[in-house]
């Protein structure tokens, strides 16, 4: 299989615009659960870029559990995104959810994201295997490592290499946390595959006062890097994932102790 250690034994390094992931070096990205409005992405983007993260994370489409929630503002939201990247120098990493978006993502867009609800969205996974675009795939909540790695598997047979695999909390019994981060994963999946591994702590615990210890666990166990929700208003955001959004003096911090665990890219 393509994305086996056997079949590459060396590390996967995705490179996007001198930005090295899965390397040597922790890659960050951060940012809002959705894009919400242009002043709003510009703010939390100022303060990803000042933080020393290298990627600015925000959904324009959102994949909600329900049909009556707020479900992002589509193709709006990617120009916002897109926008504030450039002007602040971070690379972009937005979420697709349907075949036919993929081509306007990717133009948007330097990283995409496939949630845990579409893992297994076969033809989402073909059509990410011609999109030119490296792609963060997150574990499915209730998906065993080796379903996971066969969706990636996917996508690197439709063509595209730059995959990276993301836990981001399974479904368990416990429910005083949203998801459980399955820490094993982390160095699990580093054995069983070539690509780069980024922790989600942020929707693995679903609670704000986790993360920062979560995040701290995942670099212990190994992660390439880390997707974590940040956000100036968390008590206002239109997703329900305020509650897990670090402030943005939460976040500053967090980076500045990471840099003493491992080099920031
Ligand atoms: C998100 O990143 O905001 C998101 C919806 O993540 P997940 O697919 O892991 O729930
Ligand atoms: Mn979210």
């Amino acid at each position: 299989k393509l994305a086996s250690r056997e079949f590459h034994p060396d590390d996967t390094v995705i490179e996007i615009k001198g930005v090295k992931i899965g390397g040597d070096e922790l890659v960050v990205m951060g940012g809002p659960c959705a894009v919400e409005s242009p002043e709003q992405i510009d703010e939390i983007a100022r303060l990803v870029k000042a933080s020393g993260a290298q990627v600015l994370r925000g959904g324009a489409f959102k994949p909600r559990t329900g049909p009556y929630s707020f479900q992002g503002i589509g193709v709006e939201g990617l120009v916002m995104m897109a926008e504030a990247g450039k002007k602040h120098g971070l690379l972009t990493i937005t979420e697709v959810m349907t075949p036919e978006y993929v081509d306007v993502c990717a133009e948007y867009a330097d990283i995409l994201q496939v949630g845990t609800r579409n893992m297994q969205n076969f033809d989402l996974l073909r059509k990410l295997g011609t999109c030119g675009k490296p792609v963060l795939l997150k574990r499915g909540f209730s998906a065993t490592y080796d379903e996971f790695l066969n969706a990636a598997e996917y996508i690197l047979a439709g063509g595209n290499p730059n995959v990276m695999l993301c836990e981001r909390g399974i479904r368990t019994f416990e429910t005083y946390t949203r998801n459980t981060l399955d820490l094993a994963a982390i160095p699990v999946l580093k054995q069983l595959s070539h690509l780069p591994v980024i922790s989600d702590p942020s929707h693995g615990t679903g609670r704000r006062e986790l993360v920062v210890p979560m995040t701290k666990a995942s670099v212990a166990a190994g992660a390439d890097g880390l997707i974590i929700e940040m956000h100036t208003d968390p008590d206002n955001s239109m997703t329900g994932d305020g509650v897990q959004s670090l402030f943005p003096d939460q976040f500053a911090n967090l980076l500045q102790d990471l840099e003493k665990l491992a080099p920031l890219c």
